[in-house]
């Protein structure tokens, strides 16, 4: 039988059948994923073969075999070093829920955020939400935001997750498809799931950042069947996505906007920081390229983290 993996705790993993009952499945033998030394050979998402056995008079599931993955999500161990843990798997896309204030969401973490996902294969719709709260001067910030990430090809909505603004159009997406929501504590991620689905509880909110801080044992993502027709994906704890790691030349390939011209820098490994005929660069000073994404991605190439806010003013 195929099925699909909506829970995992380590050594029991739930799976729903194509007839729509839910197994619980241990697993046979080793399975590896090429490349990868993962805690968990089996992850919430996985598309699994399995079969039932009788064991001692008892009918018992058995995962065999699993099958391709599309994408996944890992987080890496930080004790256990180079061991990474799969927290999911064959996602369909993320939303990022975004906030200017309470919580400020800073550009500088949605363009990590944005790069990993591009090196993860993973789409992402930024959700610009609590749009019922903003001021004059925020509403000229957030449209700066919604037009340059519209500019550079991310799908972006405007919504209110209190009041139901533009709900529908977050369901119209994920309708057949598995979704994991993503963002800062705070920026509304548990009201927006209870305006899709009244009355479901995330775990994402219910662990604080602070709580799993430096933490690198396993938290288990889980996969929910929402009414409408979607599944979303909750995983404790994911404000973003960790850390990838990633060759500093590579790093520029997840930049849409540096796409067309990477082919016309007169270096073909230009990083794009201080090379002459660089055409990153000359686009950035005809303004053809925001200055606050290329101050993200010379901070990426420079394995910086350092927050701010965007500067809608050159200067
Ligand atoms: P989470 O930590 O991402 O799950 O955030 P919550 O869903 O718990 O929301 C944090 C706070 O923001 C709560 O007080 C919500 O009522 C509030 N909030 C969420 N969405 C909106 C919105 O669209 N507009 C306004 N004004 N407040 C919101
Ligand atoms: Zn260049």
């Amino acid at each position: 039988m195929q099925g699909t993996v909506y829970k995992s705790t380590g050594s029991w993993y739930t799976v729903k059948a194509e007839n729509s009952e839910f197994y619980e499945c241990r697993i046979k033998g080793k399975f590896r994923i090429k490349g990868i030394k993962s805690t968990n050979p089996v992850a919430v998402g996985d598309i699994v073969e399995f079969e039932l056995t009788e064991v001692g008079g008892e009918t018992v599931a058995v995962i065999t075999a699993i099958k391709d993955r599309k994408n996944y999500i890992i987080r890496k161990s930080v004790k256990l070093s180079k061991q990474t843990h799969i927290i999911a798997a064959n996602l369909d896309q993320v939303f990022l829920l975004v906030t200017l204030n309470n919580p400020p969401t800073f550009t500088s973490f949605i363009d990590r955020f944005l790069v990993t996902a591009e090196a993860y294969d993973i789409p992402v719709v930024l959700l610009f939400n609590k749009m019922d709260g903003y001021d004059e001067d925020e509403m000229v910030e957030v449209n700066y935001l919604i037009q340059l990430y519209r500019s550079i090809g991310y799908n972006c909505i405007e919504i209110a997750a209190k009041t139901g603004e533009n709900v529908d159009k977050v369901k119209s997406l994920m309708l057949d498809k598995t979704s994991m929501f993503a963002g800062h504590s705070g920026v509304g991620k548990s009201t927006l799931v209870n305006a899709l689905e009244p009355g479901l509880q995330l775990k994402t909110a219910k662990i604080s950042e602070q709580h799993l801080q430096g933490q690198h044992t396993t938290t288990f993502a889980e996969m929910y069947d929402l009414l409408f027709g979607a599944r979303i994906i909750d995983t404790p704890g994911i404000k973003g996505f960790g850390i990838v790691d990633m060759e500093k030349d590579e790093i520029g390939d997840y930049f849409p906007e540096f796409f067309e011209l990477k082919s016309q820098c007169r270096f073909n490994n230009c990083l794009h920081l201080d090379e002459p005929k660089c055409a990153v660069k000359a686009a950035l000073d005809e303004d053809k390229i925001a200055w606050n994404r290329y101050r993200s991605y010379v901070q990426m190439v420079m394995g910086e983290e350092e927050n701010y806010r965007v500067d809608i003013h050159k200067e």
